[in-house]
């Protein structure tokens, strides 16, 4: 059974539509689906109108959290949920913004053996210029600090039993799902196509939460901010010899005031140690940060033979 999980926050204008459209789908998978909603503590109609459709489709089940925890541990909670029962998810915004025949390929190379398959968008002509902008400064730092996140893939993404077993060995609570799925490896493929418009409602990200969750993906994901203070500090040094040169030279030239030579030598001098010895302890806060996220350290795939 494969479990659409889909996360649902004050979405009753176009959660109609969207429980018509995933319905219509269904059939069309080559593996039966179901589709389950996480009502994120929404305000509006929208647990009343999954509870309808859960009356009048077999196929569609629901969980109502109890207050909004935002879209990431929504998803989480949906998947979660049907952790044991799922043999697969595929976890996709409300808004059916992404393509849903996508997921029919997705469903396809599941049974070819792939256990994580990424929604990846083809491009971002529907996204305004400056969410475009932003999103590629985004996925490029990203990828300078060193996490994996894919280019262009946001949450629409299909995951096997096993690589969803895997996901809920991370005992973290910042979740940056786009982060952690590419650690957990097993086989991988990518699926693109092109995102659509918002059909109704309004965009549950606005520009504050949007820069709050880079801002998380960066922290929960790399200590190379912490370390570049070190590279500050050796750089300051580094500029403090050549400013130390200078001084003296001025000073021997008698072109100084009184004090300005002992007083510019320290600046620099002293600046450059701090900064080198907070990038030490931000060495140690860096490791002790990894060591509190308690992350599994693998992931066995396959096994042969009698162990
Ligand atoms: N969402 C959620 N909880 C929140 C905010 C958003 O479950 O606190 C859901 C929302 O209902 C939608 C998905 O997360 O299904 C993505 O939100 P949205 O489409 O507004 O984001 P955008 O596509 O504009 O980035
Ligand atoms: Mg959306």
């Amino acid at each position: 059974m494969i479990y659409i999980v889909v996360p649902c926050y004050n979405e009753e204008a176009v959660l109609k539509d969207t429980t018509e459209q995933l319905v219509a789908l269904l059939p069309r998978l080559s593996l039966p689906a179901r589709i389950l909603y996480v009502d994120d503590g929404s305000r509006d109609a929208t647990w009343d109108m999954i509870e309808a459709f859960a009356k009048a489709h077999p196929e569609v089940c629901g969980i109502r959290l109890a207050h909004n925890v935002g879209h990431q541990n929504a998803l989480w909670a949906g998947m979660e949920h049907v952790a044991d029962r799922a043999d697969a998810i595929i976890s996709i915004d409300a808004d059916l913004q992404d393509d849903i025949e996508v997921i029919v390929r997705m469903v396809d190379d599941f049974r070819d053996g792939a256990d994580v398959v990424y929604g990846v968008r083809r491009d971002r002509t529907t996204d305004s210029f400056f969410k475009r902008a932003t999103a590629l400064c985004f996925y490029k730092a990203m990828n300078s600090l060193g996490t994996g996140t894919v280019y262009n893939h946001a949450d629409f993404r299909l995951l096997s039993h096993r690589a969803l077993r895997a996901l809920m060995d991370f005992p973290e609570r910042n979740l940056f799902l786009r982060g952690m799925v590419p650690m957990l490896g097993f086989h991988t493929k990518m699926e693109y196509y092109d995102r659509l418009e918002r059909k109704a409602g309004e965009t549950k990200y606005p520009l504050s939460k949007m820069l709050a969750f880079a801002a998380d993906g960066i922290t929960s994901f790399s200590i190379k901010p912490l370390r570049s203070i070190f590279f500050c500090g050796v750089l300051f040094l580094l500029v403090a010899v050549g400013v130390i040169v200078w001084a003296l030279i001025e000073y021997f030239d008698h072109n100084t005031i009184a004090g300005w030579t002992s007083l510019l030598i320290s600046i620099w001098f002293v600046g450059g140690c701090l900064l080198m010895a907070m990038g030490v302890m931000g060495e140690y806060i860096g490791k002790m940060y990894q060591e509190v996220k308690r992350r599994p350290r693998y992931f066995v795939m396959d096994e042969a033979g009698n162990i």
